[in-house]
This record gives structure tokens, C-alpha cells and sequence, in this order.
């Protein structure tokens, strides 16, 4: 075993003993499953190897408690053909239903949603500090929060609440192939505001930035007085944004080799 390194963790900032962090929470793509990725700098398939020494045991612990647990339990159980939350919401009552989802409340259906909210900052959190090495040897170029990098650090750290002017959307995705294909934090293109989606074992994710996200979006918050959860049909927006990262994976292939340092 490789001794663990002393470092400056950097969600707490304190001096401590580093340990081995994973980009992507290894349960929820065991090496049985061969599953397909896409990122802009790699695709292919199997789990993700990301892992790096990152943040210290107590940060790990954080994170575990306040996000992963209870996301891992409805949507990564031991038994890997069960999709938990799916099942959840096919026997429960949704309080909206539209052409595009249908909402349900977290509330109705005993679903932790603050901590739904909670991983999927903390994944982008994760995606832009570093780069994270992927199955392939690639590397993921870290995405940029800008203004909100801090505050969302300070929330991960239990040191604020969740600043107003974040939102995150969660949707059940219903089709067989987002349940075989996911994709890490990317810039959502082509809308006038700012947001990253990523998609996890048939669990799509989007972290809105700022009081410029239309308000129906803000509505749908699953962190927000509704608790809002969706189930959707995503097929089509999981192959496009599948092929789009292939494209752009293709033209920064030159460049995507070179691991960044933690800034
Ligand atoms: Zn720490």
C-alpha cells in the first residue's frame, strides 16, 4: 500500500493527510458492467478508473454523508439490473405532467433531494479543480465556474447554505440507453445562461449558475420548496450530446493530454 500523501486539502483547506478521491463514485459502475463514455477528451467503454489523492478523510466523509450515500442507495444497489428510483416513481403519483417530464415531489416519495443537490455540486466541484485521469489514459479538461467556484466550495463545506442563485435539476431518465451510456460534467450549449449537465446511471444532472436561469428552471429546483424530481424520455438529447463530445473530443485530442495541476 502507497503511504498517503500530507497536503493542503483543498474543500477545507486545512493541512491534513490526503487521501485517494474518485471523480465518479466508484458504485455506481462496478467492473462487472461495461458501460460507454464520452467525454471531450475520451470515449469508449468500461467504469472509471478517476481517482486521484485530492481531498483529506474528513472532506471524504462529507461528501459520503451528505450526497453520495443516498444517491448510491436509490440509483447503484447491489443488484445491478435494479434501477430503485425508477421503480420508485413508476408506483407513485406525479404532481405535474407535461409533454417533455413529469415532476414528482421528493417529499411525496421519501427521496432525500437536498442530497441529490449536494452530489451533483459536489461532482462539478470536482470537475473543475483538476483533471481527472479517465479509463483511456486521457485526461478531462477541468470545467470553469468562474464567480461560483468558491461559494459552491464553502456549501460543499458545510460553511454557507446553498446560495440562492444555484439550481439543480434532476430527471429519471425512462429509456434503456441513458442507463448504458454516461457522460461527466459538461457546459450545456447553445442557451443564454450558464449551466453543466451530467448524466449517471439513467440519473441526468444539471447545476444551473445564476439569478439569469428562467424561473420555470428555478421552480424545478430539487433543492427548492418543491423538491422537484422528473422523470423524462432522453434518448435523443443523450445521443447528441454523445456525438457532440466525440466531435469536440476529436479536435482537442492534440491538446487533452497533459494533466493540470489543482489551481
Ligand atoms: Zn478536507
Amino acid at each position: 500500500m502507497t503511504e498517503r500523501p500530507i497536503g493542503i486539502c483543498p474543500l477545507c483547506g486545512l493541512e491534513k493527510t490526503i487521501h485517494e478521491s474518485h471523480f465518479i463514485p466508484n458504485a455506481l459502475y462496478p467492473d462487472a458492467i461495461e458501460l460507454e463514455y464520452a467525454t471531450p477528451a475520451s470515449s469508449g467503454t468500461g467504469g472509471p478508473q478517476a481517482k486521484k489523492h485530492l481531498l483529506c478523510g474528513d472532506c471524504e466523509h462529507l461528501f459520503n454523508r451528505n450526497g453520495e450515500s443516498e444517491v448510491l442507495w436509490h440509483i447503484a444497489p447491489k443488484t445491478q439490473k435494479k434501477f430503485p428510483l425508477h421503480d420508485l416513481l413508476k408506483q407513485s403519483s406525479p404532481r405535474e405532467i407535461t409533454p417533455a417530464y413529469l415532476r414528482f415531489s421528493g417529499k411525496d416519495i421519501g427521496v432525500k433531494m437536498d442530497h441529490f443537490a449536494y452530489f451533483a455540486l459536489s461532482l462539478v466541484w470536482r470537475g473543475a479543480i483538476t483533471s481527472w485521469p479517465m479509463p483511456d489514459g486521457n485526461y478531462t479538461t477541468p470545467i470553469r465556474l468562474g464567480n461560483y467556484q468558491e461559494p459552491i466550495r464553502r456549501f460543499l463545506a458545510g460553511e454557507t447554505p446553498l446560495p440562492p442563485d444555484i439550481f439543480v435539476i434532476v430527471c429519471v431518465c425512462i429509456d434503456q440507453e441513458s442507463q448504458s451510456v454516461w457522460y461527466e460534467p459538461a457546459p450545456v450549449q447553445g442557451v443564454p445562461y450558464t449551466a453543466f449537465g451530467f448524466l449517471m446511471r439513467g440519473v441526468y444532472f444539471r447545476v444551473h449558475l445564476g439569478s439569469d436561469t428562467p424561473k420555470d428552471i428555478q421552480n424545478r429546483n430539487c433543492a427548492g420548496p418543491f423538491k422537484a424530481i422528473h422523470a423524462i424520455h432522453f434518448e435523443r438529447d443523450t445521443l447528441e450530446t454523445h456525438a457532440r463530445l466525440k466531435e469536440t473530443q476529436r479536435r482537442a485530442r492534440s491538446t487533452s493530454s497533459v494533466p493540470l495541476a489543482i489551481t
